[in-house]
């Protein structure tokens, strides 16, 4: 039974008012546009991108006061005009593209197109209690997903790209440089793939986090990294590396990591240009492959993964990054705390409170 007119129920948002901070407003729900459902939100993750959002990058996307977050798990509420194949109460992800007109120069790749709309940067995203996408972002969760869990599938479907255009195999060596949230998440993933996985981090809380879910770790400013590879790989050294640090550390030994012919996949954002040592990519054949967001096809290999772990517990356990649970009304505190703990990982806020 619905106890309120749904066009003026009112709903908490979490609106970001610039300078690092925030402010949770009762607001009216959006009329649904056809092509559009409403969500009722269950959780949304805090990504990296929020975190800068919230430092003061990417201003000119915003249009402040805005709602920020992509990472979402939700139930749809209403079903807009001309949408078919949903029913309310469905449970879904979101895949935060709009990929807008395409131009000749987007080659026909859809989700990185030069019009391509990020949902929750250019437009308001998912940190509020109902939230309207266009139907066409939906991805379904299956039943057996817990709902925290499937906040998480935005940053799975990251990694699945990632692994996915490094054309990872089964027993090929794979050096990870970069143990944040989606490092972890491409180590999971090509670990799955029946890679042989190393993550190199340079914090201990994370490595330690990293070995609990069996996978092998280096710290870089312990150890020498090219020699522990050589050794990890038997002289073999890497097929594909993964560069997420960001840093131009890892830019520096990405190069130094691959066998002749291996695939180094830029991941991380680099927004300034760093020096590359390029004799290593003319020395070795070197390729570099750069992967940025995802596909729809990634977005249900990671629901499969993730669905998969109900099953076979251990092989993708995606609840050992969620670090912490926290309502949608502690917004604030959560950023700040992201900021004093490098070591922290996946942070949800409960929105459906
Ligand atoms: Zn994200």
């Amino acid at each position: 039974m619905r106890l309120y007119n749904t066009k003026t129920k009112p709903m908490k948002a979490l609106q970001f008012t610039g300078n690092k901070t925030f402010d949770l407003q009762d607001v009216d729900l959006q009329p649904v546009a056809p092509g559009e459902v409403r969500l009722k939100v269950a959780y949304c993750g805090v990504c990296g991108t929020d975190v800068h959002i919230y430092h003061g990058a990417m201003a000119q996307r915003l249009t402040l006061p805005q709602v920020i977050g992509h990472e979402v798990s939700a139930e749809i509420d209403v079903v807009g005009e001309g949408v078919s194949g949903w029913q309310v109460g469905d449970r879904v992800t979101v895949r935060p593209l709009k990929p807008g007109q395409a131009m000749a120069v987007d080659n026909g790749v859809r989700h990185i197109g030069q019009n391509l709309k990020f949902i929750g940067i250019d437009t308001p995203g998912g940190m509020q209690q109902y939230w309207n996408v266009p139907a066409n972002t939906l991805h379904r969760l299956p039943d057996n997903l817990p709902l925290t869990i499937g906040a998480m599938v935005e940053p799975l479907a990251v990694a699945c790209h990632d692994v996915r255009l490094g054309e990872v195999k089964a027993g090929e060596n794979v050096v990870i440089i970069g143990g944040g949230p989606i490092g972890m998440l491409i180590a999971l993933v090509a670990r799955q793939k029946g890679a042989n996985v190393l993550i190199s981090e340079v914090n201990e809380a994370r490595l330690q986090l990293a070995e609990s879910m069996g996978l092998a770790t280096v710290n870089p400013k312990d150890t020498d990294l090219v020699a522990h590879v050589e050794n990890f790989t038997k002289g073999a050294m890497a097929d594909v590396v993964f560069e997420v640090s960001g840093v131009q550390a890892g830019v520096t030994t990405m190069t130094q990591l691959p066998r002749v012919r291996g695939r180094i996949v830029m991941v991380a954002i680099h927004a300034e240009p760093k020096a590359v040592d390029l004799f290593r990519f003319f020395w070795r054949e070197l390729k570099l492959i750069g992967a940025r967001v995802y596909e729809p096809e990634d977005f249900e290999e990671a629901i499969a993964l993730a669905a998969s772990e109900a099953s076979t517990p251990g092989t993708l356990p995606l609840g050992a990054l969620i670090t912490q649970i926290s309502p949608l009304a502690d917004a604030k505190s959560v950023f700040e705390t992201i900021d004093n703990n490098p070591a922290g990982m996946k942070y949800l806020l409960q929105c459906d409170l």
